[in-house]
């Protein structure tokens, strides 16, 4: 049965309604915390780990690549 699969021929390039997946609890979200790596984090699970990702409440370390990243800044 092969031939009948149907091609890809377009890229998913919608950014905006893309919706977030949390990297934390795999949950789809309609906001996340994201990283430059990809990571994604979603508000209930920023703050559940608050105090393991934050140590300033102006920045947040992601725990893939452990850059810092800002509040508000995106
Ligand atoms: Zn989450
Ligand atoms: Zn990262």
């Amino acid at each position: 049965m092969r031939g009948s699969s149907p091609r890809q021929s377009y890229l998913k390039r919608r950014r905006k309604s893309r919706p977030y997946v949390c990297h934390c609890c795999n949950r789809e979200m309609p906001f996340c915390w994201t990283c430059r790596c990809g990571f994604e984090i979603c508000q209930e699970c920023m703050q559940e780990n608050f105090w393991g990702m934050s140590c300033n409440g102006i920045t947040w370390q992601c725990p893939d690549c452990g850059a810092l990243n800002g509040f508000g800044n995106q």
